[in-house]
């Protein structure tokens, strides 16, 4: 059993996808074990995608991830983490296969309509970050 966080980003949340995203990771079993609409501020963004900082998409990806309320929530289950990117696709949904959720709802790299955790530890600091209320299991 873990934990991973995912964000339904602004652009998918204001195209109101929220509702279909959440139900392909209860569908697939995962159990929601937090969720908020929330806008996420830049201090958040910087530490949340530090490992990108200097990149060249880098500026391009907090503007558009501070551009709107984003649903930030953490999906517990086994294997977690694997089963929520697995369900995501690739990071380009123009690479990821039709049905997942950026196969399926995306069409460009910077609107890729979800993030969630690449690894237990990932998930682990990036749910102390979005939810600093949760203990982490
Ligand atoms: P993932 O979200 O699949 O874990 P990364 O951690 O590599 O992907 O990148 C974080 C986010 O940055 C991606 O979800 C995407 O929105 C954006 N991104 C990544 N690579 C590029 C790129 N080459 N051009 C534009 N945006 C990118
Ligand atoms: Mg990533």
């Amino acid at each position: 059993m873990n934990q991973t966080l995912v964000v339904i980003k602004p652009q998918a949340v204001a195209r109101g996808l929220s509702g279909k995203i959440m139900a392909r990771y209860e569908e697939k079993g995962l159990k929601l074990a937090a969720v908020k609409l929330m806008q996420a501020d830049r201090d958040l963004l910087a530490q949340h995608y530090a490992e990108h900082a200097g990149k060249s998409f880098y500026d391009n990806l907090l503007e558009t991830m501070e551009s709107g309320p984003v649903l930030a929530m953490v999906l517990e289950g086994a294997d977690a983490v694997t089963a929520v990117r697995m369900l995501n696709g690739a990071t380009d949904p123009l690479k990821a296969s039709p049905g997942t959720i950026r196969g399926d709802f995306g069409l460009e790299m910077a609107h890729n309509v979800v993030h969630a955790s690449d690894s237990i530890q990932s998930a682990q600091r990036e749910i102390s970050l979005w939810f600093p209320e949760m203990a982490v299991k």
